[in-house]
C-alpha cells in the first residue's frame, strides 16, 4: 500500500483554470502527494521554460487540443468542442500508458476544472475516481445547477439559455440580486449554454466539488451542496512563482517609486478583449487621472489583427504617468503598498487575489460570471464600485476618471477591503477552514489509494 496519492491534475486550456489547479498541485506536493499535470502542446509552447523544474512532485505531460495553430483559441465554444470530440480516447491511453510503469505510479485520482466534465468519465471508464475544482465562483456553480429549475419555472429558455424576459433573480439565499440578462451563459451563445448544460452533469461524477473561495466569501452558494469544499484562497499557498506567460517584472521596481496607494492598477485577465474605441476611451481616461496606473496591455488586446501597434492608441494619448506592460507579475502588483485600486473585469481569480491584497476594486465585467462576481463586489462585500456604459455603450473617459477618484478617496471602502483580506487570508492559515478542508481532501485519497 503507497501512502501517496497520484493525482492527475488537468484545467481546461486557459490561464483562469490552469493559474489555481497549479497552485492546488503545488499545495498537494507539500503534503507528499504526486502529481501529474495535463497541458496542451500549444500551451507548452508558450510556457516559461523555468516552468520544467517544478521538483520532483509534479511532471508534466501532454495532448494536442485538436486545433489548427493558428486557430482562435479565444473561442470558447471552438475550443470546448475540439476538445471534447480529440482528447477523450488520447486521454484514455495517456493515462493507461502511465498506470503501466508500475504499481507506484498508479493514478489514484483525477482533478479536472470545469467545461472537461467529460475527463470524468474517461476516469470512471478506467476505474480512476475523480474531483472538481472549480476555478470561478462558487455562486456560479450552483447558478449553472440552477439551470432544471430556471427552465421550469420558465425564467430562462431551455434551449438557448436566454431569459424569456428580462428581470432580477436571486439565484441563492445571501447571494446577490442579478440580472437574467447577465446569467453567466448568456453571453457565450447558444452552443456554449448546451455544453454547460452537459458539462454539469458530469459534475456528479467528481466527489468532491472543490472551490477557490471561502465560507465568509459565499456563504450562500457553498451551503447548496454537502460535495462543495472551500479551498481557497488558493493564491496564499503558492510560492509567488510564476508559471506559464512570461511577466514584465520591471514594473515592481517601478511601483517601489511611488507613495503608498497612489497607483491605479488596470488588468483585464487573459481572455476579454475590448473594442478598439473603447481601448482608446480607457487610454484617455487614464491620461486625465491625475495619479500614476500601471495597464497591462495583452499584445492582442486591442483588436488589431493581435498586433500591437502605437495605431492602438488614441493621437492625443500621452501616457507620461503611466507604465504600460505586456502581462504583469498580478499577485505581487496587489500585494504592493503603491497599489490604490484595481480596474478589473471581474475574473474571479484576479477577485480572489485582490481580496488578498486588500485592494478596492473598480468593477469593469466584459462577459460570463464576471457581472454576477461583480455583485459581489459592489453589493455584498461593498468593497468597490462599477463603471457604468453611456448611451452611446461606452464606458467614456469622464466616467473612468470620476469613479477612479470616488474610489481611492471612499475611507469606508478601503476599511472594509483590508477587514476583508484579513477574513479570506486566515481560512487558508494553519487550522484554518479551508486548510482543514484540503486536509480532508488529501485523506480522502489517501484512503482510497489505500
Ligand atoms: N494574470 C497575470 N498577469 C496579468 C493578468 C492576469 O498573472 O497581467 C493572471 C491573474 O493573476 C489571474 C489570471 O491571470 O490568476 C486571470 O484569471 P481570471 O480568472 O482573473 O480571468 P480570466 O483570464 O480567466 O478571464
Amino acid at each position: 500500500m503507497s501512502s501517496c496519492p497520484h493525482f492527475f491534475v488537468m484545467p481546461y486550456p486557459i490561464l483562469g483554470h490552469m493559474n489555481p489547479l497549479l497552485q492546488f498541485s503545488h499545495v498537494l506536493a507539500t503534503h507528499g502527494c504526486k502529481i501529474t499535470f495535463l497541458i496542451t502542446e500549444f500551451n507548452q509552447k508558450r510556457m516559461k521554460s523555468e516552468t520544467d523544474h517544478l521538483g520532483e512532485h509534479i511532471k508534466f505531460v501532454t495532448l494536442p487540443d485538436g486545433l489548427d495553430p493558428e486557430d482562435d483559441r479565444s473561442d470558447q465554444p471552438k475550443v470546448i468542442l475540439s476538445l471534447r470530440s480529440t482528447m477523450p480516447s488520447k486521454l484514455h491511453k495517456l493515462i493507461q500508458d502511465i498506470n503501466a510503469l508500475g504499481c507506484d505510479n498508479k493514478i489514484t485520482c483525477i482533478v479536472v476544472s470545469k467545461n472537461i466534465g467529460w475527463a470524468l468519465e474517461v476516469g470512471h471508464e478506467l476505474g480512476i475516481k475523480g474531483a472538481f475544482l472549480w476555478p470561478a465562483s462558487a455562486t456560479t456553480l450552483a447558478s449553472f445547477e440552477s439551470i432544471p429549475r430556471l427552465i421550469d419555472e420558465g425564467i430562462i429558455d431551455c434551449q438557448t439559455g436566454l431569459p424569456t424576459r428580462r428581470q432580477e433573480i436571486q439565484l441563492l439565499p445571501n447571494s446577490p440580486m442579478m440580472d437574467t440578462a447577465n446569467l453567466p451563459w448568456c453571453s457565450l451563445g447558444k452552443n456554449f449554454f448546451l455544453h454547460m448544460v452537459e458539462d454539469t452533469q458530469s459534475l456528479k461524477l467528481g466527489e468532491w466539488w472543490l472551490c477557490n473561495t471561502t465560507c465568509d466569501l459565499e456563504p450562500g452558494a457553498l451551503a447548496m451542496s454537502p460535495r462543495l469544499l472551500p479551498i481557497g484562497p488558493l493564491m496564499q499557498t503558492d510560492t509567488n512563482k510564476s508559471w506559464f506567460w512570461k511577466e514584465d517584472s520591471t514594473c515592481l521596481y517601478w511601483l517601489d517609486q511611488h507613495p503608498p496607494q497612489s497607483v491605479v492598477y488596470v488588468s483585464f485577465g487573459s481572455l476579454a478583449l475590448m473594442d478598439p474605441n473603447q481601448f482608446k476611451e480607457l487610454a484617455l481616461g487614464l491620461d486625465l487621472l491625475n495619479r500614476p496606473f500601471l495597464w497591462v496591455v495583452r499584445p492582442n488586446i486591442d483588436n488589431n489583427n493581435n498586433k500591437e501597434t502605437s495605431d492602438s492608441y488614441p493621437h492625443e494619448f500621452h501616457g507620461s504617468k503611466g507604465k504600460i506592460i505586456g502581462w504583469a507579475p498580478q499577485k505581487k502588483i496587489l500585494n504592493h503598498p503603491s497599489i490604490a485600486c484595481f480596474v478589473t473585469h471581474c475574473g474571479w481569480n484576479s477577485i480572489i487575489e485582490g481580496v488578498c491584497g486588500g485592494i478596492p476594486f473598480l468593477c469593469w465585467p466584459f462577459f460570463s460570471d464576471q457581472f454576477l462576481n461583480k455583485s459581489y463586489i459592489c453589493d455584498v462585500w461593498k468593497v468597490g464600485v462599477g463603471l457604468e456604459k453611456d448611451e452611446n455603450g461606452l464606458i467614456s473617459k469622464g466616467e473612468i476618471r470620476k469613479k477612479v477618484e470616488q474610489l481611492v478617496g471612499n475611507e469606508d471602502i478601503k476599511a472594509r477591503s483590508l477587514k476583508l483580506k484579513e477574513l479570506t487570508v486566515d481560512n487558508s492559515a494553519e487550522g484554518g477552514p479551508s486548510s482543514k478542508n484540503l486536509e480532508k481532501f488529501i485523506n480522502w485519497a489517501k484512503d482510497y489509494n489505500g
